[in-house]
């Protein structure tokens, strides 16, 4: 089998992807933004850092000539998705979008849906305990927040926070029992968060229905247009074996 498979990562759907090409024996190069000081590598080898736009991207593509490119990146990550999209168009590069669903709604959620940072802050001006896992980047839209604020994020924001603001630094998987206990510590009286979608970080979602706590949810950004998506991984290495033409990218494992 040949050929370069680039995976745009810092998810763990690419991760997982990067785990399935390596078992095949795909050469697969993960690449990330280097935000999160400590990242979790992927299996395969690993680059980090910008590309310098859709520009610098598809000089890159030129460069090493990947056979396809797999934008795993995170759902929220909209920059990087619209150079992939016209890098990849520019360079014809197959490209694909890996995003995992967003989540669905359950019977006892009370969820309310906003486009943006700054429309979820306005929505939960009124609140006097908000939990706020957006993530840190654009954490800033939340700065005059006037109640209690526990902030959660991977490391520290470098933007504002709220005047009332508790900063806990912590990564996920998290379990419901955990998010329980923190919500109840922290007298949550609303969450708010990205769609994100995924398991790792629904367990808020769940401890909130058992709460009785609404949620505000952010919604994703628009996928670019005329680029074919996947949902999981599986759907990736099917469309991947397709691009590569070789049987057994997307079939069992070697021994
Ligand atoms: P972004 O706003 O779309 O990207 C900003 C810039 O960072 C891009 O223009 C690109 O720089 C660089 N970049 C982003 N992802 C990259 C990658 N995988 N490899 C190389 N360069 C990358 O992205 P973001 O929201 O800052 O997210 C950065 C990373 O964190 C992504 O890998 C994403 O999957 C992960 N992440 C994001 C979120 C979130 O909520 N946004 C949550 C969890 C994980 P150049 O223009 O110089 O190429």
């Amino acid at each position: 089998m040949s050929g370069q498979v680039l995976v745009l990562g810092g998810t763990g759907e690419a991760r997982r992807l990067a785990a399935a090409l390596v078992e095949r024996d795909v050469d697969v190069l993960s690449s990330l933004a280097g935000r999160v000081a400590d990242p979790v590598l992927p299996a395969g080898r690993v680059r980090i850092g910008g590309f310098g736009g859709a520009d610098g991207l598809a000089a890159w593509l030129a460069e090493h000539r990947p056979r396809a490119v797999v934008d795993a990146t995170h759902p929220f990550a909209a920059q990087i998705t619209a150079s992939a999209a016209t890098a990849a168009a520019a360079h014809g590069t197959p490209l694909l979008r890996l995003q995992r669903p967003g989540w669905t709604p359950q019977p006892g959620d009370t969820w309310r849906h906003v486009d943006s940072l700054a429309a979820a802050a306005e929505a939960v001006a009124g609140y006097r305990s908000v939990f706020l896992t957006t993530g840190r980047q654009g954490i800033g839209a939340f700065a005059a927040l006037p109640g209690r604020v526990l902030v959660r994020s991977v490391d520290p924001p470098d933007e504002p926070l709220p005047p009332g603001a508790t900063l806990l630094l912590d990564r996920g998987p998290f379990s419901v029992a955990d998010e329980l206990a923190l919500m109840r510590e922290h007298d949550v009286d609303v969450v708010v968060t990205k769609d994100s979608g995924g398991h790792l970080t629904e367990a808020k979602l769940t401890a909130a229905r058992e709460l009785g706590v609404p949620v505000v949810l952010v919604r994703r950004p628009p996928l670019p247009a005329g680029v074919p998506t996947a949902a999981t991984v599986e759907e990736a290495l099917t469309w991947l074996d397709e691009r590569l033409r070789a049987p057994g990218v997307a079939g069992t494992p070697r021994p």
